[in-house]
């Protein structure tokens, strides 16, 4: 069984706590991605799975054995980089055999029959015989993928394997490696800050920001109910709408528009004073009247075309600057200028608690 699992690892430099307390078990072929803000954590956390960093507190287990005190080869663990690091002077077959023919007694024909093995899957096949520099970025990142494949190994880590392929190609390798991963069905922990990556890729998200970890969940459950507000603005594009409202008897106040709570929801805010109403942009319906308690006048400011939608910026006043945005799909038009209602409805609005940041609905 290759469940891995972290129990309250802690990574100190210093005075920099870098990793603080983590907690997550990842199950035997679980494709977990790791994401969050530059200098959260991630690579850290990757590299004392992988053993390249000593754990300050805390422990990492594969199965049922602790990894503490196991220098990196004697783990089960193939980890691919960011920068690919091919060794230049060996061809593409000595690269992805090297790792085997150093720490297995493998004969050389099974080797051989390993790495064209991993090579056709990678579609590699045709380069095994030339060098790194006559690859291009996308063919080099497929080769060191097939030197971790080829070992087989029990989990494999990747800290942001794709950051260096251009758009288009990386949205190609996204797809292929999670076919690849489900093919072997090995475990996965997969670094990135790119929260589209996170969002396509992951089985679950897990996401980290400060050294601690803040929610591990599927990408539909971080995506509909994100534990905190760090949560809430960091899965989503555009980001989360936030309005800062302070809690007065049945409904909520802030600087432009006061709205009104069920009883559920107020419930929900128990004995909070301030909260943070959060709306995703997709949620805000722009609608010519307002028929609602929950319509607001609004002016809009900036349209952004993306194609089939349109990222409509708005103020609740002509002097103001945009203060959020809302995605009107399908051909409507808006135009700057013009006065148009946004609608937030019950169901879809978010509440946490200002102090804490937590969801509180
Ligand atoms: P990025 O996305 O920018 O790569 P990250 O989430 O991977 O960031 P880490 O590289 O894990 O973040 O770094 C976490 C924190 O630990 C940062 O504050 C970083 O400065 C610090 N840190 C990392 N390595 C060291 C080190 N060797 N010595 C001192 N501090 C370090």
């Amino acid at each position: 069984m290759a469940e891995l699992t972290l129990d309250s690892v802690t990574k100190r430099f210093d005075d920099v706590v870098a990793v603080d307390g983590v907690s997550v078990d990842i199950e035997d072929g679980e494709f977990l991605v790791l994401v969050g803000p530059s200098g959260c954590g991630k690579s850290t956390t990757l590299r004392m799975i992988a053993g390249l960093e000593s754990i300050s507190e805390g422990d990492i287990r594969l199965g049922t054995t602790s990894l503490s005190g196991k220098r990196p080869k004697e783990r089960d663990i193939a980890m691919v980089f960011q920068s690919y690091a091919l060794y230049p002077h060996m061809s593409v077959r000595q690269n992805m055999s090297f790792g085997l023919e150093e720490s297995t007694d493998l004969s050389k024909d099974a080797i051989r029959g390993q790495v064209d093995e991993a090579a056709a899957m990678l579609d590699i096949d045709e380069l095994l015989e030339r060098k790194p520099g006559e690859l291009s970025g996308g063919q080099q990142q497929r080769v060191a993928l097939g030197r971790a494949i080829v070992r087989e190994p029990e989990v494999f880590l990747m800290d942001e394997p794709l950051s260096n392929l251009d758009a288009k190609l990386r949205a190609q390798m996204r797809t292929e490696l999670q076919r690849i991963q489900e093919d072997l069905d090995t475990t996965t922990v997969y670094v990135t800050h790119d929260q589209t990556e996170a969002m396509t890729m992951g089985d679950r998200i897990a996401i980290l920001d400060g050294g601690q970890l803040q929610q591990v969940g599927t990408p539909l459950e971080v995506y509909h109910k994100p534990a905190n507000r760090f949560v809430a603005g960091f899965i989503g594009e555009p980001s989360m709408n936030f309005f800062e409202m302070e809690v007065q008897g049945d409904r909520i106040v802030g600087d432009d528009f006061a709205y009104p709570l069920s009883d559920e929801t107020r419930e929900a805010v128990g004995d909070a004073s301030h909260v943070t109403l959060g709306i995703r942009p997709e949620d805000i319906e722009v609608v010519s009247e307002a028929t609602d308690s929950h319509d607001f006048e609004t002016v809009v400011d900036v349209v952004e075309p993306m194609g089939n939608e349109n990222n409509v910026y708005l103020s609740f006043s002509p002097e103001e600057e945009h203060s959020f945005v809302a995605t009107v799909g399908g051909m409507r038009s808006v135009e700057p200028g013009q006065p148009v209602v946004a609608r937030f409805s019950e169901d879809a609005i978010h509440i946490f608690d200002s102090e804490t940041g937590m969801a509180l609905r």
